[in-house]
Order: structure tokens, then sequence, then C-alpha cells
């Protein structure tokens, strides 16, 4: 950029289906807290779809969308004291204040002041450069030379900005609900015998599946319509891929026949279609639990009276991302290599429009605008 430059390019919401390339002020710092960054790499993630669909409400029409960003330090606040110009760094898809009970306790998807990139108030990561509020509360520094003589670029960490982290915390909850039984005295189940039935194999569900490989479990059905996903899940370690619409009986029949016809132990939802809740409560036992992942839209398609007569044990809602970012983040230096082919649709930001489409109709797994060329 020139010193002279004062617009930039971005990704910018027009209404349902309709996003465009359009020039934006550059934007600039207005609290000690805050810094620019220049964004390298932006990723496309399925939670943009629910804005993309209109599904979910995002920011006011003009709103630049996105909330996955690999990007350098450009310009710090005067409060400012663990980054310097040049650093490289992952961004939180969420913003935290850092101070309040929510953040103080672990739960910094509920921060009062929180924010998503892309959202009302906050604009997103697809463009050149990105205000961040609270940025020591937001970024992370990558660590130096950490893909360099690997067929992998910076990019990978592309994960971490949110589906990763995302994907751990669907897995965490899991665990935890095991550990808890186990503390109340239930009898141990050993993480390879307990099963799980994933419902999306997107690219969330995909580093889901990679992390309860991690931990040992084996027993995981995975399931989805696209094949391409379904195969991506074959190749990571699923025990059985199900596609739900040339198959539409088969998840019934495993249950018959290799799990007495109880049902799983567990499901990892990942998609937030009330027809994917559906599915995860039909395919759960009793007492069993449902750790629900995806963003939720329309009414729930069960009510009280069948939660409480199948004992359900049911947990919904946003990752607490910043919180668990450095947990994840170790697990992810250990596996990051096996997500090689995983952004499989590389271009620059002019190509929006293209790539929007192409995401929308599942022709490709996980897109990244790269703005290093
Ligand atoms: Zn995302
Ligand atoms: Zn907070």
């Amino acid at each position: 950029m020139t010193d002279n430059q004062k617009t930039m390019k971005a990704v910018v919401f027009r209404g349902p289906y309709n996003i465009e390339v359009e020039d934006k002020p550059i934007p600039q710092i207005t609290e000690p807290n805050q810094v620019i960054v220049k964004v390298l790499y932006s990723g496309l993630c399925g939670s943009d779809m629910h804005v993309y669909r209109g599904n979910v409400t995002p920011g006011p029409i003009g709103t630049i969308v996105g909330h996955e960003m690999i990007a350098q330090i450009y310009e710090i606040g005067s409060n400012i004291k663990n980054f310097q110009k040049g650093d490289k760094v992952i961004a939180n898809f969420s913003i935290q204040c850092g101070e309040c009970f929510y953040c103080k306790y672990g739960y910094t998807g509920q921060c009062i002041k929180t924010n998503t990139f892309g959202k009302k108030g906050l604009d997103g990561c697809q463009a050149e450069y990105v205000l961040v509020p609270y940025a020591e509360n937001v970024l992370s520094k990558i660590p130096e030379n950490s893909t360099k003589d690997q067929e992998i670029d910076d990019s990978v960490y592309l994960l971490m900005a949110d589906i990763f982290t995302t994907g751990y915390y669907g897995v965490k909850k899991i665990i935890d609900f095991f550990k808890i039984e186990q503390a109340e005295g239930y009898p141990k189940q050993e993480f390879k015998d307990i099963s799980i039935c994933q419902i999306g194999a997107g690219p969330v569900g995909l580093c889901a599946l990679r992390i309860l490989k991690y931990f040992g479990f084996e027993k995981i059905v995975v399931i989805d319509s696209i094949e391409s996903r379904l195969n991506e899940a074959k190749r990571l370690g699923a025990y059985k891929v199900i596609n739900f619409e040339t198959e539409p009986n088969e998840l019934k029949n495993f249950i018959q026949t290799d799990l007495n016809g109880l049902g799983f132990d567990a499901v990892l939802e990942v998609v937030g279609a009330p027809s994917a809740l559906k599915t995860a409560y039909d395919a759960i036992r009793s007492n069993g639990f449902i750790s629900s992942l995806g963003m939720g839209h329309g009414s729930l398609p069960f009510n009280a009276l069948e939660l409480y007569l199948k004992n359900i044990n049911l947990s919904v809602g946003r990752c607490h991302a910043w919180a668990l970012f450095n947990e994840s983040f170790t697990i992810f230096e250990k596996l990051k290599f096996s997500f090689n082919e995983f952004i499989d649709y590389k271009t620059s930001i002019l190509n929006a429009k293209e790539a929007f489409k192409l995401f929308d109709e599942h022709k490709v797994n996980k897109v990244v605008f790269d703005f290093t060329k």
C-alpha cells in the first residue's frame, strides 16, 4: 500500500445471494486497545453461508463479511503491548473484552462485549485491512517458521481462526460428559467403545472427526449427503459413512444391527438445521449426549416431553473459542499436516462472487482468499 492509498478491496453483503467486491475506506484506530491488520489469507466458512443464504441476519447491508483471517499487524493502538508491526497473527473469529464475568470464567463466547467479525458493528475479514478491537484478546502470534520446508503455507492456520477450535469444542463437550458420568459412579466406557454419530462432514465436521480420532474414539459414523465430504471422512478414519440421501434407511439399520437397537452413546451435530437436530434425536440412545455445534435456525424438531422421555442431555451454543484457543492450538500443531489438502480453492478476493457460489453449491471444500500475491 502506498501512503496515500485510502481505500481497499472488500467483500460486502448486499442481500441474500448477493455479495459484491467493493472499494471501502481503510479502517482507522479509534481506541487504544485496537490494532489494524493487513490480511494475508481470509477464509470462507460454512457460517458465512447462513448469512449468504439469508438464514441468519448479518450486519446491515454494506457490512464487510467474513470472520476468518491470518494477517500481519499493520498499526497498533497505544495500549497494545503483546504485538509489534509486522507480527503474523491468527485472529479469533469473535472479539472479547477479557474482563467481564464470562471472559474470566472461560465462557468467552458469551462475553458481554462480544461480537463476530462480519456482523453488525464489526466489519469482517474478507478485506485487505481489518480493524481489531480488544486486539490482545483476539489475536495470537503464529509460531515462526512453523510451516517452513513443508508443502503447506501459513494459510493452514486459518483452521485455527474458527473451525478447528469449534470442532474441538464439540468433541471436548462429549469427553467432559463421559468424564462427569464416570465421576458420578456410572460404569466406565472406554473411548474406543463409545459410539458416536456425527451429523455433518463439512470443514468443521472434518476437523472434529480428526480430533475424535486423536482422542481415541473409533466407532464414529459420519452422515452427510455430499460424496466428496464422505470420502474425506473415510480417509480421516470414520468407522462408517452414510449418505442420507442415497441410503435413507442405513442409519436405522446400523442402530438395529450394530447398536442393539438402542442408538448412539453420543451425537455430534455440526449442521444446525432442524432436520439435522431431528436426526440427532432419532439417533441418540436414552440418556445419551447430543453435542450440537451447528448454528441453529428454526424451531426445535422435538418437544420437552420427547426430551424428558428419552432423558436426553443436550448442549447447544457458540464455541468459547478464545478461552479454548491454547489447548486447541497444542493439538492443532500435532495434526496440522493431516490438513494438507483441506484448502482446495485459493483465489483472489476479486473472484469472491464465484467463490461464494462454488462453496454454496458444495463444489469446493474450503475457500481461501489469498492476499499474498
Ligand atoms: Zn468460520
Ligand atoms: Zn468479556
